[in-house]
């Protein structure tokens, strides 16, 4: 038996319209599997993480600001406690985003923790989640050489789906209009309200804002040549 280091992402992406030798097509939008080049995480995935966890204590500003208003901050802990105890109804709104708050809070928290432990650090010494998610991208690197980071990639991905859901602030979805992607070509490049990143949703490659930048005048570029050759 020979036991490789993690090649693979270990969230078990694949590559798109990219095939293995054994796959039958058909379907199939990709199956070779992305190689992880951060730890355990191939890049789209690494740098999806880095953006939700700076993300992070924007969210839950947000979603404790949303919490004050009005009635909710004072009642929302009877109601909460109730809720455990007897499986009323579903709760307002205004709980769901304290829960969520909360759990966004106590994930970064635990992940800290379980961090500390596991490579002896000494923390940040308070928590919270701008301590918290400052601490987790210093050691970035260190973190996506967990075995379970990819457990930690989706139960993060989760909250912050969630709270997208409650708190949809995020400004709209841009479409980068005629622009192909660098990596599969197709033009079906989008940049998600709020980021600066560009995220191609075909094949799922994130391009940081300086690499478009230089893509973008390159493209120009090529197109003048092409332009000049049939002249
Ligand atoms: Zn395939
Ligand atoms: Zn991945
Ligand atoms: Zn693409």
């Amino acid at each position: 038996m020979t036991i490789e280091t993690t090649k693979e992402c270990v969230r078990g992406c694949s590559m798109y319209r990219r095939h293995l030798d054994e796959c039958e097509g058909g379907n199939c939008r990709g199956c070779l599997p992305r190689r992880a080049e951060h730890g355990h995480l191939c890049w789209p995935c690494h740098r999806r993480f880095e953006l939700m966890l700076t993300d992070a204590p924007t969210v839950s500003r947000w979603l404790t600001g949303n919490m004050r208003v009005g009635e909710g901050a004072a009642r929302a802990k009877e109601d909460h406690e109730q809720r455990r105890g007897t499986g009323e109804p579903p709760a307002p709104l205004k709980l769901e985003v304290t829960d969520l708050r909360d759990l966004l809070g106590d994930q970064l928290a635990a992940w800290v923790d379980d961090l500390c432990e596991h490579v002896r650090l000494s923390g940040p010494g308070r928590h919270s989640v701008e301590t918290d998610s400052r601490y987790l991208l210093t050691w970035l690197s260190t973190v996506e050489r967990l075995d379970w980071v990819g457990d930690w990639w989706t139960e993060l991905a989760e909250t912050m789906s969630q709270a997208h859901a409650l708190a949809p602030w995020r400004p709209e979805m841009k479409r980068c209009k005629g622009i192909p992607c660098p990596q599969c070509e197709e033009t079906n490049l989008v940049i998600f309200g709020g980021e600066e990143d560009v995220t191609c949703l075909s094949c799922r490659m994130i391009i940081p804002p300086g690499r478009y930048g230089i893509w973008v005048l390159a493209l120009g570029q090529e197109n003048a040549e092409a332009r000049e050759e049939t002249a």
